[in-house]
């Protein structure tokens, strides 16, 4: 089976969820046989050959333009598309992320390949592909059968384990492809004003939602993050009223984290906030309600009022 995974440079690196992308490619060829081939586009590509020489990946292809450095649906499409063509794989598969969720859709119109979005698992049959979709936000599953050999799938950032074993011997090409130009430019990327920690960085986080009962009580979350090495995380509502800044902001609507540790601390549990932390290696959560669905996918549950327990945990913990 020919397998095509479609990485992304952002903020001058690759992004995290190109290795899920690979993670999948390579389950595929584990299970399938056959080749991946990483595409990739942008600018001065080079020198991100060696982190891109992921276990598993056969050959990486940069498609190397000063006019691709920043994403723009119309040149990218071309460009990766005409590789794609001479491949003729039977998946492409690119991260749902800001440049996916656009690009691809485009790339699988331009190939004529059948497009499966929020892709969980796959299962080829010989004849098409039967596919696991996530639906309405996370809360319901779907299962599809695709009549079509040839398909492009996205995968939601998180939804697989990062593969960064890196092994220095995958073959380089390096391509300068011709350009197409859309009618829109993109001229620049505005970073938000406020310059705030990155929480997907931590392998600790603690997280507080609308339990936590005031702005003052954050204190103690942060503290308690702070002996911990972590970081305060947050769920929607902190956000919408204004405790916390949106950058800490956990779920479907914002960051996907994957850390060590996630302590909840008055977080219900909703989907959409589960989303962005279900794949956490250890989930521990406080809550007064013994039902919270956050205790449904915790690894440690307690059962308690915050304003009772973390006044007593801060002080074991500093003695
Ligand atoms: C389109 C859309 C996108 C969204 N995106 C996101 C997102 O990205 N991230 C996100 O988080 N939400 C998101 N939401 C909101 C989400 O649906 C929930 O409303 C939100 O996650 C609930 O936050 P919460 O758990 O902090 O609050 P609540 O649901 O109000 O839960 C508070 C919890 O605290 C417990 N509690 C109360 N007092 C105490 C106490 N003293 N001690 C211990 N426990 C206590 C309660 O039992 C309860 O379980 C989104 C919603 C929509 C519609």
């Amino acid at each position: 089976m020919e397998i095509v995974c479609i990485g992304e440079i952002f903020n001058n690196d690759v992004s995290g969820p190109t290795y899920e992308a690979i993670y999948l490619g390579n389950e595929l060829k584990r299970e399938y046989g056959g080749k991946l081939t990483l595409i990739i586009a942008g600018k001065d590509l080079e020198k991100y050959s060696a982190k891109l020489s992921i276990q598993g990946v056969d050959s990486i292809i940069l498609l190397d333009h000063p006019s691709l450095e920043l994403y723009e649906q119309v040149a990218y499409t071309k460009a990766i598309a005409g590789e794609i063509r001479a491949i003729s794989p039977q998946i492409v598969i690119a991260p749902y992320t800001s440049q996916g969720m656009d690009l691809l859709p485009s790339i699988a119109h331009e190939i004529g390949y059948t497009l499966v979005t929020y892709c969980q698992s796959l299962k080829f049959t010989g004849n098409g592909w039967i596919a696991t979709r996530v639906i309405y936000g996370g809360k319901l599953l779907e299962d599809v059968e695709v009549d079509d050999k040839n398909i492009a799938v996205t995968i939601r950032p998180g939804d697989f384990p990062q593969l960064k074993q890196e092994t220095g011997s995958t073959s380089v090409l390096k391509k300068s492809p011709e350009i197409a130009q859309g009618k829109m430019r993109p001229v620049g990327i505005v970073k938000p004003a406020l310059e705030d920690i990155d929480i997907t960085k931590y392998d600790v986080l603690v997280s507080v939602g609308r339990g936590i009962g005031s702005k003052e009580n954050l204190e103690m979350a942060d503290e308690l993050a702070k002996i911990l090495n972590g970081a305060l995380a947050c769920s929607r509502p902190i956000v919408d009223m204004g405790w916390l800044p949106k950058t800490r902001q956990v779920g479907s609507s914002a960051k996907t984290v994957k850390p060590k540790v996630y302590i909840a601390l008055g977080i219900s549990g909703a989907t959409n906030h589960i989303n962005g932390m279900k794949n956490s290696n250890t989930i521990i959560s406080v809550n007064k309600d013994p039902y919270a669905p956050i205790f449904e996918i915790s690894h440690y549950g307690v059962v308690a009022d915050i304003n009772d327990l973390l006044p007593l945990l801060l002080e074991e913990l500093k003695k």
